[in-house]
């Protein structure tokens, strides 16, 4: 706990700063000199929580919003010392037939206190979601602002999902206008439009994932129905919001040519009214995080080769053919930093 004003909120994971009166969500990193996640050099928000289970998520750290812990075996040393604070038995220890010690981690008896983290002298401990103040994030993020202004790049709020903390998001981003901070917002969409509308002042960008437009796969395997993520975004339209979509392509959930026709179909009747469409190319770099989260043995692609850009290919030529500014892999920050209506 870093700032006296932030109290954690007893009944749940979230945290409310008592000077600013809303529920803050954990942040699990802020990571600076970003190229890939809009336009220009930003500084990129993690924000811990997301109401949508995408099996394939390449930030499972961000999916929970409660705390949790990296446990890396390979630096583990045996030592114990973890096992004499753990106040649950979680972490024990027992000895071989050669007197040898090893580490027993039972994840199921865990309840994130972190006590093991300080008792830890291998680093074989890590916290995932950090209590961080909205002047502390301000701060951080204000210290790039000299590359924003020569790159046109900004700050963008991701995750886990940003509007799962609405207040959090509205307040953090009319504190980056202020700054003159170009501010966007990566969203699967999923939330009340009133929610969405009144960040609308304040965000730059918008960039919505659409994972697929199968109704039924998207209820049962992302977890939420699809029409609302689609209504929000002909709202966004109607109200003139600049959108860039992101389109994940996973193996095996979306990349038949069935999907792509219901893509084009879809993003021809949006087409004016976008800046562009990034194809995301499945790749299975976030297989360890998953490891170190304990949840290696449910992630499902495990060993699934990353796709080839030639995949995708029809993808993107059917998409440019219905007018849109497409690119395989997202925006390469420098290279594009063409803007419409920024609002400051
Ligand atoms: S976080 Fe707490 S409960 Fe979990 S293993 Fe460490 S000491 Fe035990
Ligand atoms: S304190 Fe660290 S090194 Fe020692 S047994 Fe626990 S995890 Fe392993």
């Amino acid at each position: 706990m870093n700032d006296l004003t932030i109290q954690k909120i007893k009944s749940g994971p979230f945290y409310e700063s008592s000077k600013e009166q809303i529920r803050i969500p954990l942040i699990t990193e802020i990571q600076r000199y970003c190229l890939q996640d809009g336009p220009g050099i930003r500084t990129t928000v993690f924000i811990k929580g997301c109401p949508l289970k995408c099996p394939w998520c390449h930030n499972p750290e961000t999916q929970n919003p409660k705390r949790e812990l990296y446990f890396y075996p390979e630096k583990c040393t045996g030592c114990g010392r973890c096992a004499e604070v753990c106040p649950t038995n979680a972490s024990s220890i027992s000895l071989g037939p050669d007197k040898a010690s090893t580490l027993n981690f039972e994840r199921s008896k865990c309840i994130a206190c972190l006590k093991c983290v300080d008792a830890c002298l291998s680093q074989a401990r890590g916290i995932v979601g950090q209590v961080l103040s909205i002047d502390e994030i301000i701060q951080e993020a204000v210290a790039d602002k000299p590359f924003y202004e020569n790159s046109g790049g900004g700050v963008t709020l991701s995750g886990g999902e940003p509007l799962l903390f609405p207040e959090f998001t509205l307040e953090i981003s009319k504190r980056f206008k202020k700054e003159l901070i170009h501010v966007a917002i990566e969203t699967s969409c999923f939330a009340e439009w009133r929610k969405i509308k009144s960040l609308l002042p304040y965000i730059d960008l918008f960039i919505v994932d659409i994972k697929t437009l199968n109704p039924e796969k998207h209820k049962t395997v992302i977890g939420c129905p699809l029409d609302i993520i689609l209504k929000n975004i002909e709202k966004l339209i109607e109200n003139h919001a600049n959108i860039r979509i992101h389109l994940p392509i996973i193996p095996g959930f979306n990349n038949t040519e069935k999907d792509y026709e219901a893509y084009f179909k879809c993003l021809s009747k949006f087409s004016k009214n976008l800046l562009g469409v990034d194809i995301l190319p499945f790749h299975c770099y976030a297989q360890n995080k998953y490891i170190l989260l304990g949840r290696g043995d449910t992630y499902q692609f495990a060993g699934v080769e990353d796709l080839p850009q030639k995949e995708l290919l029809p993808l993107a030529r059917g998409l440019k053919q219905i007018g849109i500014d497409v690119t395989i892999g997202g925006l390469v920050g420098l290279g594009d930093i063409k803007r419409r209506n920024l609002s400051t």
